[in-house]
């Protein structure tokens, strides 16, 4: 159903809850459209609640919070998947919310996400729901080695553990603490790929062209966007199994589906985020509207239209390791001789503290062909210390 006073023009305020990185681009976004911005999250010190006008310093279940996020702000939407479906269905009671409460529940639940993909008619990685003794026991053998994943609360490959024999999967389960897993048989991928889409209020839905992601240790570290890097016929596979799982939940807002492609070129989906994407980030600097372009748009009821690319593009994740790579004390990373290259583009969270593993930002590069931008890409990890960055042949 569209609310009342749809579209939200420009001087509204649009609200978020989560103060992260994406919460920040979606704040960047939405104020360069002319929009006031809301953040509801618990750090006094969170990227997004650092640039937006109002921010709601609370726990995201916290009442008096909540009602002043739903004061401030005409509509809200959501930039961390661990926050409380809860929260988002308290909100609800008083403010358009997107995406809905349910919508990310299932999102947040692997074993209620593997069911909606089962609906759909989306393959998935051969699995086994463990929430039990007795289930844990009737697993079967065909799912071994196996990749072991609590059902909520993982992401960037925490909660996840390997195993190659029943004994390691009971060791395992004990020591998640016995909580709701799945058991993902581990496939041998040829690649990964990701699709973004943006669905309305109205049910019109548009998507970015499948992107293709190489992960390091569980995180994404690299995105390349082009024509060249997932083959047509898998991007267009892709895409409908995305808008597929879209229409599905009803969906409202921007959805990331990620893919796993086999050897033989079979598809089967990984798992879906229901916010914008970190493979997504590329958008900013390649697309006439980027991911958070399309949150805004999603949120305030504006027209949707298809988000042409006009730039060949590589993203580099830039994790706290680099600046921890010259020993414990933090040294900046060469930003002015990276910066040298044409066509870089240097995205930085504000975060005051490098750790290892986490996310401090982001560099894209475009360019006029493929190959120009493969070759900075190159340039760059070489600068930064990273490993070659090409994902494709
Ligand atoms: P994020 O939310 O950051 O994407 P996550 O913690 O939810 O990560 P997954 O997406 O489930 O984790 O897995 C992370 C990565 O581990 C995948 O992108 C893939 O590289 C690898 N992986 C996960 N499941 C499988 C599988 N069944 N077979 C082979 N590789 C897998
Ligand atoms: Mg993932």
């Amino acid at each position: 159903m569209i609310p009342a006073n749809f579209p939200l023009l420009p001087g509204a305020t649009l609200g978020v809850l989560g103060g992260g990185q994406l919460g920040r681009m979606f704040v960047h976004a939405a104020q360069q459209s002319g929009y006031f911005t809301a953040v509801l999250d618990p750090d006094a010190d969170s990227p997004a609640g650092r640039v937006s006008h109002h921010h709601v310093h609370t726990d995201y279940l916290d009442g008096d919070g909540l009602a002043r996020l739903s004061r401030l702000a005409d509509a809200v939407t959501t930039e961390f998947e661990n926050v409380p479906s809860r929260a988002l269905a308290s909100l609800a009671g008083d403010v358009p919310v997107a995406p809905s409460a349910d919508a990310v529940a299932i999102a947040q639940d692997r074993i209620r996400e593997k069911a909606h993909f089962v609906k759909c008619g989306v393959a998935c990685a051969p699995y086994a729901v463990i929430e039990t003794a007795e289930q844990l026991s009737a697993v079967t053998d065909d799912l071994l080695p196996g990749i072991l994943k609590t059902a909520t609360l993982g992401y960037d490959g925490k909660g996840q553990q390997r195993v190659a024999s029943r004994g390691q999967l009971g060791a395992a389960w004990m020591d998640a603490g016995q909580v709701p897993c799945v058991l993902e048989k581990r496939l041998t991928l040829d690649f990964e790929c990701s699709v973004i889409v943006a669905r309305g209020h109205d049910g019109q839905a548009v998507n970015y062209r499948a992107q293709r992601n190489l992960h390091r240790d569980g995180i994404l570290a690299v995105t390349e966007a082009h024509e060249e890097c997932v083959p047509p016929e898998i991007a267009k596979r892709a895409a409908e199994a995305a808008l597929s799982i879209a229409n599905g939940l009803n969906y409202v807002g921007v959805l990331c589906v990620e893919f796993f492609v086999l050897a033989d070129g079979e598809l089967v989906v990984n798992e879906m985020a229901p916010r914008p994407h970190n493979s997504g980030h590329y958008t900013i600097d390649a697309c006439e509207l980027s991911q958070f372009d399309l949150q805004v748009r999603t949120l305030a009821g504006l027209p949707l239209v298809e988000p042409r690319q006009h730039s060949p593009a590589i993203m580099l994740n830039l994790l706290g390791d680099l600046w921890l790579a010259k020993g414990p004390q933090a040294t900046e990373p060469p930003w002015a001789q990276v910066l040298a290259l044409p066509g870089t583009h240097l995205h930085l969270y504000g975060k005051q503290e490098a750790r290892r593993g986490r996310k401090m930002g982001h560099l894209n590069i475009t360019g006029a062909s493929v190959a120009e931008v493969r070759a900075t890409a190159v340039r760059a990890a070489a600068l930064l210390g990273l490993p070659s960055p090409v994902t494709s042949a």
